[in-house]
């Protein structure tokens, strides 16, 4: 028999979103809301190593968050040139993803800025500036698509289009979008908390590597050409969403 005693401590902090919102030119399709999200957040200090004690997150989640900040001043920028969205999109950089996507969860749960039934699309960054060793190409160019199909095919062929007519031309790589891939990464960054409510999403990540919540994840070993490409990509989905006639249609059964 194996007796033992856990202890358990629960605590409340306070932390914060950090949204960002352009509003749209059209006076009727700018209360429709495209969202671009990444998480802000990381695993801190962890006292208990030797020498660098220092969790820096450069791609868990920098890559997303400046990512995420780029495509706001391409957007900024096409509003003051006279260009901007038709729908409005909000900028949302959450906390607490690393401690059970909870920034993410009090925005869908408990108090959704824009209404739900008004997000046509979340485009969510989580991890974009690294090399997964076990990509089985051995090529760089390449980035995760999860989600996508699973709540809306045009959205997923949206993205697969744009990669094409904007000579972005990454490697698309749909090896973890389906709901039985044992690493579950569909539901493992914030984009889960809209893919839930129906909302359909793309999860743009480049995988796990050596240095995942480890203090050697540093900024100088960050893929900025590929990350770069990959932003411009996103954009594109984000500007296309933002701006057909018709918000990409609902086909699937997402989660359920
Ligand atoms: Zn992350």
């Amino acid at each position: 028999m194996v007796e033992s005693d856990v202890a358990m401590e629960t605590f409340e902090a306070p932390t914060e979103n950090v949204l960002a919102f352009i509003e749209g030119s059209d006076p009727v399709l700018k209360n429709e809301i495209v969202v671009v999200s990444s998480h802000y957040d990381h695993i801190g200090i962890d006292p208990l190593r030797d020498g660098d004690t220092i969790n820096n997150g450069a791609d868990d989640d920098g890559s997303g968050t400046v990512t995420t900040l780029e495509i706001a001043e391409a957007f900024m920028q096409a509003q003051r040139d006279g260009y901007g969205p038709r729908r409005s999109v909000l900028f949302l950089n959450v906390s607490g993803e690393e401690k059970g996507l909870l920034g993410s969860a009090y925005y869908a749960d408990v108090e959704p800025t824009f209404p739900l039934d008004k997000t046509v699309t979340n485009l969510n960054i989580d991890m974009i500036g690294r090399y997964d060793p076990s990509h089985p190409t051995g090529s760089k160019n390449y980035v995760y698509i999860i989600g996508s199909n699973l709540i809306s095919q045009e959205l997923h062929d949206i993205n697969v289009r744009l990669n094409e007519v904007t000579g972005t031309d990454l490697e698309l790589d749909e090896r973890y979008n389906s709901k039985d891939d044992p690493n579950r990464f569909y539901a493992r960054s914030d984009h889960w908390n809209f893919g839930k409510h129906g909302v359909p999403f793309i999860f743009f990540f480049t995988g796990t590597h050596e240095d995942y919540h480890q203090p050697g994840d540093e900024a100088h070993k960050i893929e900025y050409d590929r990350m770069a490409r990959i932003a411009r990509l996103i954009f594109a989905t984000a500007w296309q969403a933002a701006n057909q006639d018709a918000p990409p249609v609902v086909s699937g059964k997402g989660f359920n």
